[in-house]
């Protein structure tokens, strides 16, 4: 039977890196084994159930660019693909009257006083918290009928066995043993007439015939349950794959501090999606290997749940700004314009800086301002429509320095401007120097003029340097750098020169002379 994965998210929430990893391992999954990729929307908790959240879900692995084969957006053989319609299409019933009638699940009558007071009896005398049978799960029959036939509200739970070793088979961890009388019994069926998590999933990933189901390692406490469910209705389980746990760097669960979780903030911010897949691929997965770049075609190639790892998987968002800062070298200048452009026109981005709070300012590093960098980036594409070819050079010059999307508006805008803002420090340091006034003459009479490539320019300044007996090269680019840039930093200074052309260099030259005089 061909590998059959789902992705089944519960749609409560935005859409973290922990989901992506496992949508992104199902995925991989399926296209190394020409397998069928399936979205399942498990909305059965309807108190819980956010459609906001639901386009966000689509619209993330959209962009990530994971499709599936199935799902209620593209339809399958197995359709509805959203819980709460199978429900209302009756699919769950059967199943819920089987199990009752082979006597592995019950009615339970239970108000939510009575499970209060129950779980408060067992808190207070210390005895394990939870459902272990109450008043139904050996009630006769006639007591059920009287319930019913009252029209008591109820909840169908399974009957769990006692005294039984459960024994469950996981692909990462092998075999996991549980004790059955740790297990209160669980609810399937809700008063509302809609199945639980435990029931619906477990139904659904039988009927939609699925092999693998990956998930996350928090779900390991209901696997027992879910492995009993199997056995109860007699069904071949799938392949079970609990993965481990993210954990930031300092091996604490993963939140905020270290980098956002939700998977659409790292687009707003530049990541590219492959480097993004590239680096949630390998956070738990091993390719039994040193190598770490990987496109998604060797992704596929390499992805084998064999080296799936136990142990925490750690989130170094280091290593991510190194795999995307790599890929975008790796990049012609109009490939990285068409990602900026990309990225510029996802509604996402312009709201995520102009919502941006800086919680993690870097030692000596003023607060970063959201909606002065989503002003540089929309400068930047804003250009691009003007005068593109310029837009491509700057973006040549400044690639080998920028590790995500976002920042090129920051490291471009001195080219873009007539008059970049002067660092002042970097004027103090710089251009107070005695032989400066004589320089940035030297510089706007000799390439004020016309284009001249950096190795002319170099020639040149060296000679000035020399004439001028000037024994360190730093007095003498870093003057040019601040009068050209206003900054202190920067690509290289020839070459940036030579995009910036005669006429710049020349007011450039110019301006700085008036600042010192
Ligand atoms: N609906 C569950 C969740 O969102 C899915 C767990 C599973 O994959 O079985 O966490």
């Amino acid at each position: 039977m061909s590998v059959r994965v789902r992705f089944a998210p519960s749609p409560t929430g935005l859409l973290h890196v922990g989901a992506l990893r496992t949508v992104l391992y199902d995925y991989l999954l399926a296209k190394k084994q020409g397998g069928q990729c399936i979205l399942r929307i498990e909305d059965t908790d309807r108190s819980r159930y956010n459609a906001e959240s639901e386009n966000e879900f689509v619209e993330t692995l959209r962009w990530v660019g994971i499709a599936f084969d199935e799902g209620p957006h593209v339809g399958g053989i197995h359709a509805p693909y959203r819980q709460s319609e199978r429900q209302e299409a009756g699919i769950y019933q059967k199943w819920i009257d089987e199990l009752q009638a082979k006597g592995h699940a019950y009615k339970a009558f239970e108000t939510s006083q009575e499970l209060d007071e129950m779980r408060e009896f067992q808190q207070v005398n210390k005895v394990p918290v939870g459902y272990f049978g109450g008043d139904w799960r050996d009630a006769d029959q006639s007591k059920v009928d009287a319930a019913i036939a009252e029209g008591k509200p109820f909840v169908v739970r399974m009957r769990i066995p006692r005294n039984k070793k459960i024994v469950v088979q996981d692909a990462i961890r092998g075999r996991i043993e549980f004790d059955s009388n740790n297990l209160p019994d669980p609810v399937l069926l809700k008063a509302d007439g809609m199945p639980t998590y435990h029931f619906a999933a477990m139904v659904d990933d039988h009927l939609m015939e699925i092999t693998h189901v990956l998930r996350g390692e928090e779900w390991l406490p209901s696997f027992p349950i879910h492995w009993l469910l199997f056995e109860m209705f007699g069904w071949e389980p799938p392949v079970f794959v609990h993965c481990s746990v993210i954990v930031g760097k300092d091996g604490k669960k993963l939140s905020k501090r270290h980098g956002a979780t939700r998977v659409l903030d790292y687009m707003a911010q530049g990541y590219l999606k492959s480097a993004l897949k590239n680096f949630i691929a390998l956070i738990g997965w091993s390719p039994g290997s040193d190598e770490e770049k990987f496109n998604e075609e060797e992704l596929i190639a390499r992805f084998d749940i064999s080296g799936l790892q136990e142990s925490p998987g750690r989130f170094d968002i280091d290593k991510l700004n190194w795999l995307n800062g790599d890929r975008i070298r790796s990049f012609t200048p109009a490939q990285v314009l068409q990602e900026i452009e990309a990225l510029h026109a996802e509604p996402h981005t312009h709201h995520f800086w102009d919502n941006f709070e800086d919680e993690e300012t870097l030692p000596n590093q003023p607060k970063r301002d959201g909606k002065e960098i989503w002003r540089k980036f929309d400068h930047l594409v804003q250009e691009a429509k003007v005068r593109r070819n310029y837009v491509l050079q700057c973006i040549k010059e400044e690639q080998e320095r920028v590790t995500n999307l976002i920042e090129f508006g920051e490291a471009c805008e001195f080219f873009l401007v007539e008059e970049p803002p002067m660092d002042s420090k970097g004027v103090e340091k710089w251009l107070k120097h005695e032989h400066v006034p004589e320089l940035l003459q030297f510089i706007k009479s000799n390439f004020g003029n016309e284009p001249m490539t950096p190795e002319l320019m170099k020639a040149k300044v060296i000679e000035f340097q020399e004439s001028k007996g000037i024994e360190k090269f730093g007095v003498i680019v870093n003057p040019i750098r601040v009068a050209m840039t206003g900054k202190t930093s920067g690509p290289g200074l020839f070459e940036l020169m030579s995009v910036l052309g005669p006429e710049r260099i020349a007011k450039r030259a110019e301006r700085a002379l008036d600042l010192i005089s």
